[in-house]
């Protein structure tokens, strides 16, 4: 029935004279999420009108457009001319078989449509208790099917009764580009939306500990790096080799500084890879006192060797229950609950350092040969394109 989508978009409202730059930015990324799709797209203002598109494709249509971030709402409409009658049909076409009450909410951008907004709503809403033969009643309060009327400038109307929410934030691209530490667990990838949901591009950085941890475990991390690509427009997955760092650390260092070395590591290598490949910001999935490794020396002591770069921790402070609740809706909760090691599982230590004072953590990392491991890491590491 629906012959347009209008999408309506939030923040960039606020961009002042920089807002031709994020809305075409996010013309180019809904472009992007349509593609394949056989459609026509008519900026308009403040909105974009998505039109002469197939109906058997406004299921994919909407699903696509819940995933592109900048996008407030979006409502499947009935375009036709400014017209009355024009309008009173499609107000029919929206209502017909509906059974209840309704409302009809009308905003008149075109100041020259006679009668105003409330005349409309007024002769409309009459005309359809008059049609419908007592199964429609009217409730200005809380009605079961509101009819919005939108009479525009440009000679056309939007009816429609269905106001789907997006994802809101600001367009991909629009804030740089960065990249995220992700795990397989179920912080760093709702990090990871959070910070794309914000407009910017990322690329991912996973550690694996072969063979301590398989080909199972590494399968999984695409598997969340596929459903973040989504969101992303493509994504870049880097699989650096963990291995032998942890050995080194293991076999040199007290047991107690595992993890802590290993973070510094970590920071170490996703600056290097940023720098490399243009990365602005690198990102992890912390949240403060979740474990032994986010608390504020720990962060500390990992923070102090990036050197050139901001660390974003976007769930630094969530709760875990919100955090599951993100995953849930992301749809990457049950793929970060099946049950395969990371390589932080691997060599943990019965007693990690919970409160690493940093002077010493140096002292202890003295007996490594920090440049080498990290130069091995970066010529071996593998990039995945999803
Ligand atoms: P997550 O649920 O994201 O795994 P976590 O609660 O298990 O987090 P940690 O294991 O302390 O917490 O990891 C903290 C952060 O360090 C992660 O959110 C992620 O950004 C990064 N990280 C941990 N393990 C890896 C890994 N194997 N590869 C890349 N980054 C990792
Ligand atoms: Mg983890």
């Amino acid at each position: 029935m629906y012959n347009g989508i209008i999408v309506r978009y939030c923040e960039i409202h606020l961009k002042g004279k920089n807002r031709g730059y994020f809305e075409n930015m996010l013309k180019d990324n809904l472009r992007d999420s349509l593609k394949g799709i056989n459609c026509k797209f008519v900026p308009m203002r403040s909105r974009y009108l998505i039109s002469d598109y197939d109906e058997s494709d406004l299921v994919r249509i909407v699903s696509a457009l819940k995933k592109v971030a900048g996008v407030h709402t979006f409502s499947p409409v009935l375009v036709v001319n400014n017209d009355i009658e024009e309008i009173y049909n499609a107000v029919k076409m929206v209502l017909a078989d509906k059974k209840g009450t309704f409302k009809i909410i009308t905003n008149r951008a075109d100041k020259t449509f006679y009668p105003d907004s409330m005349g409309v709503s007024r002769l409309l809403g009459e005309r359809v208790l008059n049609d419908f033969n007592g199964k429609l009643s009217v409730d200005v309060i809380e009605p079961e099917f509101p009819i919005s009327v939108d009479i525009r400038e440009d000679g056309k109307t939007f009816v429609y009764s269905q106001t789907i929410k997006g994802m809101s934030g600001m367009p991909v691209g629009s804030a740089g580009r960065g990249l995220m530490l992700i795990s397989g667990g179920i912080d760093s990838p709702v990090a990871a939306y959070s910070i794309i949901k914000r407009g910017m591009k990322l690329d991912l950085l996973h550690f694996h500990s072969f063979p301590y941890t398989g080909e199972a475990a590494k399968q999984k991390v695409i598997d969340l790096s596929e459903k973040l690509s989504v969101f992303n427009g493509g994504i870049n997955l880097y699989v650096a080799k963990f291995t032998e760092i942890q050995e080194e650390i293991h076999k040199k260092c007290p047991e107690e500084y595992m993890i802590t070395i290993m973070r510094r590591f970590m920071m170490r290598i996703a600056e290097r890879l940023s720098l490399r490949n243009g990365c602005q910001a690198i990102i992890t999935g912390e949240s403060l006192g979740q474990v032994a490794s986010q608390t504020v020396e720990s962060i500390t002591s990992s923070n102090s060797v990036v050197e050139r770069l901001p660390v974003l921790r976007p769930l630094i402070a969530f709760d875990k229950l919100d955090i599951i609740e993100i995953s849930k809706k992301i749809g990457t909760y049950d793929i970060s609950v099946l049950p395969f090691e990371d390589c932080c599982t691997v060599f943990l230590p019965k007693f990690p350092l919970i409160k690493p004072d940093l002077e010493k953590v140096k002292r202890v990392e003295c007996v490594l040969d920090v440049e080498g491991l990290i130069k091995r890491v970066l010529d071996g590491i593998e990039l995945i394109k999803l």
